[in-house]
């Protein structure tokens, strides 16, 4: 295993910012998991944290209950992702004038997926935003919102290619958006040659890297498969042999993600969204490795000599 030490000092890692991403809860063991997660990271005061969003009912319904409980029961900002898929415009502006009179100011405005999932071909809905940019320029007309976009360092699966990808995002960031959050990668390099792509198109807001930490290797594979993003062979070989082997695997995945980091830390990246599948233990960790520590935790003798 290659963990270098990091190069950087901890009085450096002061300006490290991360946010954190939630999925609403299906279960009520699922709901004690999430809000477990959420007590153990919000201590690492998260520039936000944001809640995904599932177009149908429930699992809508059960995003907007999570932003609202964030909001009434935390002091963490919530950000509430919201997607144009199967409303209309008048229900996708009612959920976020809705957001709006509760207090949440930050939305991640995307697309979404087709009705039919990932691969099948994207409509519209009749009467509905036709696309993410149509929704952030939506969501700006109701409220001065922070909003937040995709942005994809191997290009979307439906884009042609990657500048087709960069305008759409470059569309985005015309209509309102403040910054881009990345889909996940593993190949640092893919995501610094897409910075120098998007900086040559004109756009100057963050893009945040989305680390995911590979909690399990099969599903991130298959949702990597889904998403567009590719795995190295070298990922698949540290994980393979322990699938019946949970303790090594979350070893892995820590050394996996802490290797990732460092590098971007290294690369001169300052801010991180993780990906948490509402578990904290790894995100925590990685984050303890940044530098982060509880708010109101003292510094150690070490630390206070650096500052
Ligand atoms: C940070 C992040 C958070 C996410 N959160 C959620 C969530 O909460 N809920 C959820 O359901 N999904 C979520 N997704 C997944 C996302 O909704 C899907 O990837 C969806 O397919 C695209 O939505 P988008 O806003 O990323 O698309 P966009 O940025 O609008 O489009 C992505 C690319 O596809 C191209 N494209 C779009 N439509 C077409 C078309 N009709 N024909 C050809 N090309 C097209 C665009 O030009 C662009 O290049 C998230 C993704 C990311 C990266």
């Amino acid at each position: 295993m290659n963990i270098r030490p990091s190069r950087f000092a901890l009085s450096e890692t002061r300006r490290i910012h991360v946010s954190f991403e939630f999925f609403p809860p299906q279960t009520a063991e699922m709901e004690q998991t999430l809000w477990e997660s959420i007590e153990r990271l919000a201590p690492l005061a998260p520039n936000f944290v944001s809640v995904t969003y599932g177009a149908g009912g429930s699992t809508r319904e059960r995003t907007h209950a999570t932003v609202k409980r964030i909001l009434s029961e935390t002091s963490l900002t919530p950000a509430a992702h919201l997607t144009c898929v199967a409303a209309t415009r008048e229900e996708i502006d009612q959920i976020v004038r809705n957001y709006w009179d509760i207090g949440v100011r930050h939305i991640v405005s995307l697309r979404g997926d087709p009705v039919g999932g990932a691969g099948a071909i994207y409509a519209p809905h009749p009467g509905g935003y036709e696309n993410a940019a149509d929704l952030v320029a939506g969501i700006k007309r109701i409220g001065d919102f922070e909003i937040s976009v995709s942005a994809y360092p191997e290009k979307h699966p439906d884009s042609p290619t990657v500048d087709a990808d960069i305008d759409m995002l470059k569309a985005k960031v015309d209509a309102g958006a403040g910054r881009g959050i990345t889909q996940f990668f593993f190949e640092n390099d893919l995501y610094f040659r897409y910075l120098e792509r998007v900086q040559a198109r004109g756009i100057d807001i963050p893009i945040v890297p989305g680390i995911l930490p590979v909690q399990n290797f099969k599903a991130a594979a298959n949702f990597a498969k889904r998403a567009g993003a590719s795995v190295p062979t070298w990922i698949a070989e540290r994980f393979h042999g322990l699938d019946n082997d949970a303790v090594t695997r979350k070893l892995i995945a820590a050394a996996v993600a802490a290797e990732q980091v460092i590098d971007l830390v290294d690369r001169g990246v300052t801010n991180f969204h993780f990906y948490t599948m509402n578990r904290a233990d790894l995100v925590y960790a990685i984050c303890h490795l940044l530098g982060l520590r509880p708010v109101g935790l003292p510094l150690s003798q070490g630390e206070r000599e650096r500052v």
